[in-house]
């Protein structure tokens, strides 16, 4: 099981466009952001790869070209906003690569926004050529209520980003390690040796101002919580780096990454003040728990 962050910037991305601040003209890569999106890769029970893609920004080719996306099995929205859905269109490749359909999974409000931009996609009879476009199966989640993805366990969480309501997701692994990828206790306790942490159960939250009482129990016993943490200075819809801290203080997981991150912070810089255990993210960061063993299926 692989996760990778495809973007961590905010939604103009960095650099930004025209700006000539010291972050936006640096010549470390981690300052370079694409917009925010994510990816699991995994092998399934059938010993089949698998790709999730968590949204679909607007750098989503060059996201799939960079990291070597080779698949895409279903897309969990987060919300509607344009830096995370307008890469949508770019999904049509994998149609005619994998040829079939792909699910994509969104709250009820997020799927009508999709369907009215997208509406060459969804209302495909009304195209006047029936021209190569993404085929799509919508379904509609809703917080709190887990899906099965080939095994893995994916449990929206509702979240505030602003006065929007938008859900983060939850991975668990367990299906999986239960099912095809048993680990022994021999196995754990040698990578745990080796100083290996499990970055699984993971939860990824972006766009996140607040997160309501109803959702902290989704939070627990994380290995790594992906979290919003856009700059210092207040913002109406996203945490700053001490409100994404306060967070991270009352999750307590094993480690933590900042994404959805502004010009304003520099990836040096603003690492080095960070508490132990919490990071900046950067694009292409990958977690993995394949110290633990290849599925048993395929051995
Ligand atoms: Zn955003
Ligand atoms: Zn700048
Ligand atoms: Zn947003």
């Amino acid at each position: 099981m692989r996760f990778t962050l495809l973007g961590t910037g905010t939604s103009s991305g960095v650099p930004a466009i025209g700006c000539t601040c010291a972050v936006c003209t640096s010549s470390d890569p981690r300052d370079n952001r694409l917009r925010t999106g994510a990816a699991v890769r995994f092998v399934d029970v059938d010993g089949r790869a698998r790709t999730v893609l968590i949204d679909a920004t607007p750098d989503l080719r060059q996201q799939a070209l960079r990291f070597g996306l080779d698949r895409c099995d279903a897309i969990l929205f987060t919300h509607n906003h344009v830096d995370h859905t307008f890469g949508l269109d770019e999904v049509r490749r994998y149609n005619a690569m994998q040829k079939g359909p792909i699910d994509i999974y969104a709250e009820e409000h997020t799927l009508a926004f999709l369907k009215g931009v997208f509406r060459y996609i969804f209302d495909r009879d009304a195209n006047l050529n029936d021209s190569f476009v993404a085929n799509l199966i919508p379904w509609t989640i809703r917080p709190g209520e887990a899906l099965d993805l080939w095994g893995l366990r994916v449990t929206p969480v509702r979240l505030l980003h602003g006065k929007l309501p938008i859900v983060g997701f939850r991975f668990d692994t367990g299906g999986l390690r239960n099912g095809a990828a048993t680990v022994s206790a021999a196995a754990e306790a040698d990578a745990a040796a080796d100083g290996f942490v499990n970055p699984f159960p993971l939860a990824y939250c972006t766009d996140v101002s607040a997160v309501p009482p109803e959702s902290w129990r989704s939070l627990e016993g994380l290995g790594t919580l992906v979290i919003d943490g856009l700059r210092h200075r207040a913002h109406p819809t996203h945490l700053t780096v001490a409100q994404a801290l306060d967070v991270v203080e009352r999750v307590r997981p094993r480690a933590a990454y900042l994404t959805h991150i502004s010009h304003d912070l520099g990836h040096a810089a603003t690492e080095a003040e960070l508490p132990e255990g919490v990071h900046m993210g950067f694009d292409g960061l990958t977690l993995s728990d394949e110290r633990l063993g290849e599925p048993q299926s395929l051995t």
